[in-house]
């Protein structure tokens, strides 16, 4: 009598067990932490990628700064040449001329730094969005690997917990009662220890005769289902009114 009970129990336990070992496994936040991996890497990239674009501006800035600080001088030079009083009418219209051009070319070349500079601001500003994206990605990261790490430590406690009562449990059974219930749960998807309804098998569905709806009420030996092979208990009176 107490063997069945002791059985139902330990199926209760196995269920309990089961269901606590597929949450372990379960890869759904490890998937969160690999999408989230990927955009630490994405992110830390494109940072890259920003300030070699950055590097290369500047370079190309001072190169075209350079580039006008010499036309100035030469602006500079002529407009000394102008002033100085020598030279013929003719070389004096040619000088101003010359110093059109150049200041034409220079006007020129400050679009283009201006534009070159607009760009690197665009450019940093990028970076910096990134950057702070990165810090935030990264504290979810961690967020993420912590609650993965308490859940699993949660979960295992409680498998554990589970376990030892298992023990307690099995402890209660005898050998040949423990070797037939884990040949059925191998054989049977489910559950192995079921209850006998209203002379029928919650395992499999089919109506036993009353013989054995007896002996199941008796609770005195173990009765297997005729159909389906599953251990058959009673629900006490009792136990229903829960
Ligand atoms: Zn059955």
């Amino acid at each position: 009598m107490i063997q069945l009970e002791e059985l139902y129990r330990l199926q209760q336990l196995d269920v309990e067990i089961n269901k606590l070992e597929d949450r372990l496994v379960s890869k759904q936040i490890l998937k969160e932490i690999e999408r989230v991996k990927r955009k630490v890497e994405k992110l830390k990239q494109g940072i890259n990628d920003q300030e070699i674009k950055e590097k290369k501006l500047k370079k190309e800035i001072k190169n075209e700064e350079f580039a006008n600080s010499r036309l100035s001088k030469q602006v500079d030079n002529y407009q000394d040449e102008l002033y100085s009083g020598e030279g013929s009418a003719k070389e004096l219209e040619q000088l101003q001329v010359k110093i059109s051009e150049v200041k034409a070319e220079q006007s020129e070349l400050e679009d283009k730094i201006l534009s070159l500079m607009m760009e690197l601001e665009e450019t940093q500003n990028l970076r910096i969005n990134k950057q702070n994206e990165l810090v935030d990605t990264k504290e979810e990261l961690a967020n993420l690997h912590q609650e993965y790490e308490e859940e699993q430590n949660e979960l295992e406690l409680e498998i554990n917990e589970v376990k030892e009562k298992k023990e307690e449990v099995i402890g209660c059974l005898t050998e040949e009662v423990i070797i037939k219930y884990n040949r059925l749960k191998e054989e049977k998807s489910g559950l192995v220890v079921v209850e006998l309804k209203d002379k029928y098998c919650m395992g499999c569905g089919v109506g036993l005769p009353s013989r054995l709806v007896e002996q199941v009420r008796n609770n005195d030996q173990l009765t297997h289902c005729r159909n389906c092979g599953r251990i058959l208990y009673w629900m006490q009176e009792e136990q229903q009114e829960d």
